[in-house]
C-alpha cells in the first residue's frame, strides 16, 4: 500500500488490472501442471492396477488348475474307494461264507466231537453231569425290595454263568474275600434262558436207550430253590402240580419222559412190554411206599426197607408197583404220591422238599425165542419156560379192567407157545433234597433233623461215588438209605446222568460251589460200561 500512495486512482486501478492478469496467468499455469501431475499418476495407477489384475488373473487360473487337479484327484479317489469298497464287500461276502461254512463244520465238528465223548462216556461208563443254571428270581432277595430295586441289586449280585454250553463260569469278588474266577466243564451247561424242551432235548436219546435195554437214573442235584423239582417236575402251582397244565412247555423231565416212553412203546408190537412205577421218599434216612394203598384202597405212605439181595441188587421188598397204561396213568399216581411228600418251608424257600424223592418206571420187556445169550441169568426177574407151560404175568388190560371192579393190575394168562423170559428195564427219575448247609436256610428243630439227615445222606452219595472213583473194593453203599436204594443205578448198573442245579445269585455263591464240585467229582467216576439187559433183537443204543 506505500507504493500506491500519492498515485491517481486510475493509475491505482491499471495497477490491479495488471496483477489481476498476471495471478490469472499464473493459475492456470498451475492448473495446468496439476492436470499433468494427476494425468501422470492415474497413468501410473492404472499401469500398476492392470499389473495387477493380470496378475491376478493368472493367479485365479493358477488356483482353478489346481483346484481342477484336486477335483480330479478327488473323483479318482473315490471312483478307487468305490472300486475298493466293491472289492472289500466281494471279500466281505466272501469271509461270510467261509465263516459259514467254518461254523458249520465247527457244529459238525462239535457234534462229531459229543459223539466221540458220548461213546468214551459210555465205554468209561462215566456219570454225565449237566448244569442248569436257572434264572434270578424275586424270591433271590430276601429283603423284599421293590422289582425294579430287584433286578438292579440281583443282577450286580449274579456270579455263576453259562460261558458256554459245556461251561460253567463263576466270577465274584468281595470286599473282604478273594476274589473268584473260576470255571467248571460238564457234559452240557444250561444258561438261564434255556427252556424244559432245551433240556428235555437232552434227556431224550436216554429214553431209547431205556428200550434198548439199559437201565436208566436222571438225578438232580443242588440246594433248596435252584430248580431241581422244576426240572424234573416242572412249576408248582401253590405247592401242587399240574401236569395236564395248558402250558405244555413248561413240563418237566418226568412228565415228559413218561410221555416219551410211552411214546416208544406204541411204535413196538403191542403186548409186549408193560409198565410199573413206583413212588419212593427217603425222609429221615427212612425209606415211604408214597403208593401203598390201606385196606379201603385209600393211599398213604407207609414206610419200607431196602435189602440186598442174593445176586447183590438192592430191592425194597412189598413195594408198590402199579401198572400203568399210558402216561397221564402214570403222572396221576405220582402227582398222588407226591402229595404225601413231606414239605417244610425253610428261610431259601416256601416250598422246599425236605426228602429225597424217587419216581421208578419199570418197563418188563416179553422176550420171544431161543436166542437169549449168556447173560440172562443175571435178570433177577428172568423166567424161562417151557413150550407147554402157560406162563402168567401181569398185565393190565382194558378186558381185564373192565372185569375187575377195583381197576387194579390182575394177572392174564399167556398160554406160552415158545420160550419166553421177561427182561426189566428201569428208569429212576430222583429228585433230591436241598444240598444247602444248616446256616443257609436257618431252620432248627425238627427241620434241623431234617436237614442233618438231608446233609448226611448227600455226603454218603459223594463218600459212594468216591470210593467207586477210587475203585475201592469196598462202595459204602449202605451208610444211608438213600444210597442203598440207588445202589444199581449209582454203581455202574444204570446210564446216570446227574442234573446239577445252580442259583446264580451272589449269596448263594458257597452252595453252588458246593455243587459245582460235586459234580465234578461225579463227573470222574468211571463205572466200566454199563450192562445192556439181555434182548435178543436190539436196535443200537444211543
Ligand atoms: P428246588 O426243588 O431245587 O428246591 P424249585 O424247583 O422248587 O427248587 O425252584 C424254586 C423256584 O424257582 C420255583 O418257584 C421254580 O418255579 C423257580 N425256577 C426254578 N428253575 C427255574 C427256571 N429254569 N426258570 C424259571 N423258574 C425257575
Ligand atoms: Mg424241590
Amino acid at each position: 500500500y506505500q507504493g500506491l500512495a500519492g498515485r491517481s486512482t486510475n493509475e491505482v486501478l491499471q495497477l490491479y488490472a495488471a496483477r489481476g492478469g498476471q495471478q490469472k496467468l499464473q493459475r492456470s499455469f498451475l492448473v495446468t501442471q496439476l492436470h499433468r501431475a494427476i494425468k501422470k499418476r492415474l497413468k501410473q495407477d492404472l499401469k500398476s492396477l492392470h499389473s495387477f489384475a493380470l496378475e491376478l488373473s493368472k493367479e485365479f487360473r493358477r488356483q482353478s488348475k489346481t483346484c481342477l487337479y484336486q477335483v480330479l484327484a478327488a473323483v479318482q479317489g473315490v471312483q478307487l474307494q468305490n472300486e475298493a469298497m466293491q472289492m472289500f464287500q466281494v471279500k466281505a461276502f466272501d469271509l461270510e461264507q467261509s465263516l459259514q461254512e467254518v461254523t458249520e463244520r465247527y457244529e459238525k465238528e462239535k457234534q462229531k466231537r459229543r459223539a466221540l465223548h458220548n461213546s468214551l462216556v459210555e465205554l468209561r461208563g462215566n456219570i454225565r453231569v449237566h448244569c442248569r443254571i436257572r434264572p434270578l428270581l424275586p424270591f433271590d432277595d430276601a429283603a423284599g425290595h421293590s422289582i425294579s430295586e430287584d433286578r438292579q441289586r440281583n443282577s450286580s449280585e449274579k456270579v455263576a454263568y453259562a460261558a458256554d454250553d459245556e461251561t460253567v463260569l463263576v466270577k465274584c469278588s468281595r470286599p473282604g474275600h478273594a476274589s473268584i474266577n473260576k470255571t467248571f466243564q460238564f457234559e452240557r451247561v444250561y444258561n438261564d434262558s434255556e427252556s424244559q424242551d432245551a433240556v428235555f432235548a437232552d434227556v431224550a436219546p436216554l429214553l431209547t436207550s431205556l428200550l434198548d435195554g439199559y437201565n436208566v437214573c436222571i438225578m438232580a442235584y443242588g440246594q433248596t430253590g435252584s430248580g431241581k423239582t422244576y426240572t424234573m417236575l416242572g412249576p408248582q402251582v401253590e405247592g401242587n402240580f399240574a401236569f395236564t397244565i395248558e402250558d405244555e412247555s413248561e413240563l418237566g423231565i418226568i412228565p415228559r419222559a413218561t410221555q416219551e416212553v410211552f411214546r416208544l412203546i406204541s411204535e413196538k408190537p403191542p403186548g409186549s412190554y408193560w409198565v410199573e412205577v413206583s413212588v419212593v421218599e427217603v425222609y429221615n434216612n427212612e425209606i415211604f411206599d408214597l403208593l401203598a394203598k390201606d385196606s379201603y384202597g385209600k393211599v398213604f405212605s407207609i414206610k419200607r426197607d431196602v435189602v440186598t439181595t442174593r445176586e447183590g441188587k438192592s430191592d425194597v421188598p412189598l413195594l408198590t408197583h402199579e401198572t400203568v397204561e399210558n402216561a397221564s396213568e402214570f403222572l396221576h399216581l405220582v402227582k398222588k404220591g407226591i402229595q404225601l411228600r413231606v414239605r417244610h418251608p425253610t428261610l431259601v424257600h416256601a416250598h422246599s422238599s425236605r426228602s429225597h424223592l424217587v419216581v421208578t418206571l419199570t418197563i418188563t420187556t416179553v422176550v420171544f425165542g431161543d436166542n437169549f445169550g449168556t447173560s440172562w441169568e443175571d435178570e433177577q426177574a428172568s423166567q424161562r419156560v417151557n413150550k407147554d407151560v402157560s406162563f402168567t404175568f401181569p398185565q393190565k388190560t382194558r378186558e381185564s379192567r373192565s372185569a375187575s371192579s377195583s381197576g387194579t393190575s390182575s394177572p392174564v394168562q399167556f398160554e406160552a407157545t415158545e420160550k419166553i423170559k421177561q427182561v426189566k428195564t428201569r428208569l429212576q427219575l430222583v429228585d433230591l433234597a436241598g444240598s444247602e448247609c444248616v446256616g443257609m436256610s436257618g431252620v432248627t428243630g425238627a427241620a434241623l433233623r431234617e436237614t442233618s439227615f438231608i446233609n448226611r445222606s448227600l455226603s454218603a452219595l459223594a463218600d459212594v461215588l468216591g470210593a467207586i472213583a477210587e475203585q475201592r473194593s469196598h462202595v459204602p453203599y449202605r451208610n444211608s438209605k438213600l444210597t442203598h436204594l440207588l445202589q444199581d443205578s449209582v454203581g455202574g448198573d444204570a446210564k446216570l446222568l446227574v442234573m446239577l442245579c445252580i442259583s446264580p445269585g451272589q449269596k448263594y455263591l458257597t452252595e453252588s460251589m458246593q455243587s459245582l464240585g460235586f459234580g465234578t467229582r461225579a463227573r470222574q467216576v468211571q463205572r466200566g460200561q454199563v450192562k445192556k439187559k439181555n434182548f435178543p433183537m436190539s436196535s443200537k443204543a444211543k
